[in-house]
């Protein structure tokens, strides 16, 4: 790849400040990288695929991030979905308070060992990619390179469609503004809707005899509104998905 000079130059001041071999794995991912692995990287998984010293990567990336190079994010996460509940540009960001799940409808204290990551995402000065634009990604590549924190092992695209098949009824993407009327006959168990954007859960225990008749449950969240039943219409929500517990 061609470099922009200002690219270049910023990768040659990067050359004199960190470890070489740490440096050229950097460069190489730049430059061949899929997008997906210049979201959110972890610089010791980043480390241990390459086999690479961890105190060479994480210094290289931190060089990388003051130079402008990547944009570090400190990203609380829920110890229970893995989910990036916030993502800040320093730690002092990082609020002392409870942080809330809706997905997990349980609240966490943040603890820095557990539930705070610092990762690293190119900057769109030097690559621009999908992630630097979320509503851009298709909803499970958002769940993937978004929602999700850098720790998870997630399984690899095909198993990962496969997982989606068996656990999602339905998926909407939406821009802001935008409506979508869903027709579900929904199963009698446990479901759960949730909007990985706001993160926004809503649980619903479908009992009963089966009806054709039309079921409709509205539930209104500032501007969104959505409503559920064997006939579905929803608004607003950004991409959430009717799903059932694995
Ligand atoms: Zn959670």
């Amino acid at each position: 790849m061609e470099w922009s000079s200002e690219v270049e130059a910023l990768l040659a001041t990067l050359r004199e400040s960190a470890k070489r071999e740490a440096v050229g794995a950097i460069e190489r991912l730049i430059e061949d990288g899929v997008a997906r692995d210049l979201c959110r990287i972890n610089a010791l998984a980043f480390a241990a695929a390459r086999g690479l010293n961890e105190e060479d990567v994480i210094a290289a990336f931190l060089h990388a991030s003051r130079l402008g190079i990547f944009e570090l994010s400190w990203n609380v996460l829920c110890p229970g979905c893995g989910g990036v509940l916030e993502t800040n540009p320093t730690l002092k960001t990082v609020h002392e308070s409870a942080y809330t799940c809706s997905l997990c409808a349980a609240g966490y204290e943040p603890s820095l060992d557990e539930m705070v990551e610092v990762t690293f995402t190119v900057s769109p000065r030097v690559r621009r990619i999908a992630a630097h634009d979320p509503g851009t990604l298709p909803v499970w590549e958002y769940y993937r390179q978004i929602f999700w924190g850098s720790g998870l092992d997630l399984p690899t695209d095909k198993q990962f469609q496969e997982l989606v098949d068996r656990i999602v009824l339905d998926s909407v993407d939406l821009a802001p503004g935008d409506k979508a009327i869903l027709s579900l006959q929904l199963p009698a168990e446990f479901l759960i809707i949730f909007d990985p954007v706001i993160h926004m859960a809503q649980f619903v225990d479908v009992k009963g005899e089966p009806t054709r008749e039309r079921r409709n449950n509205l539930v209104r969240n500032g501007q969104r509104a959505r409503a559920l039943g064997n006939h579905a219409t929803r608004s607003r929500p950004d991409s959430p998905y009717f799903g059932k517990p694995n």
